[in-house]
């Protein structure tokens, strides 16, 4: 899972970075308001968590203008304690969810856990796929019925490829499912995912496109 967290208080950001990096989610952080937004329209993300005071553009714009292009992008906002307006504008401006600062990380993880399971099931339903089946909430794979054990980046990399039949996903868009921005990646790390998830399944499960990146063929 990757979030987008918007905060430019350096202390809480990184608290909240390694806070949630031993839960599984890949956390790319940006400080300001156009950093975020630029972020948000040039990356996929299946998160965001948003400060609302923030230099260069405040967190409420961030939202409306994201709105506005018609992402449905869950949001969790981060507001000043005693920040009533702010609350409610934020609610407004289409966020799923806000924590009054300070807040506990216990309730910020369960609070993030909640909102993947709306979206999930709101947008995601099982993938299938050539005798594959891919659930996205529960993190199950089977293959011909049988259970398949996926370490998370290939589960990750499975869901991102099956998801999207028939388009080549290139190497730094599946870099960024996998890493984000600041992990450092091994230069086959890649290759090594996509190796184990043929023997896993089936050697012609993902193709290659030279120099370009990987797909699965439309079922
Ligand atoms: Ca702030």
């Amino acid at each position: 899972m990757r979030i987008l967290l918007v905060e430019d208080d350096r202390a809480l950001g990184e608290g909240i970075r390694t806070a949630l990096k031993p839960e599984g989610y890949t956390v790319d952080w940006v400080q300001d308001g156009v950093s975020a937004l630029h972020a948000l329209s040039h990356e996929s993300f299946e998160l965001c968590v948003l400060d609302l005071g923030l230099p260069r553009m405040d967190g409420l714009e961030v939202l409306r203008r994201l709105r506005t292009t018609g992402n449905a992008l869950p949001v969790l906002v981060l507001t000043a304690r005693d920040a009533t307006s702010d609350r409610i504008a934020g609610l407004d401006a289409g966020a799923d969810d806000y924590l009054i600062k300070p807040f506990d990380v216990a309730e910020l993880k369960a609070r993030l856990r909640a909102l993947l399971r709306r979206s999930f099931g709101r947008a995601q339903s099982a993938l299938e796929y050539r005798g594959i089946r891919l659930e996205p909430d529960s993190q199950q794979v089977t293959y011909q019925g049988t259970p398949v054990n996926l370490p998370r980046k290939e589960f990750l990399l499975l869901h991102e490829l099956l998801a999207q039949p028939g388009r080549v996903l290139t190497r730094d868009k599946l870099q960024q499912v996998l890493y984000g921005w600041n992990e450092e990646v091994e230069s086959n790390a890649l290759e090594v995912h996509v190796h184990h998830l043929r023997k896993k399944f089936f050697p012609e499960l993902i193709r290659t496109v030279r120099g370009v990146g990987y797909l699965v063929d439309k079922a």
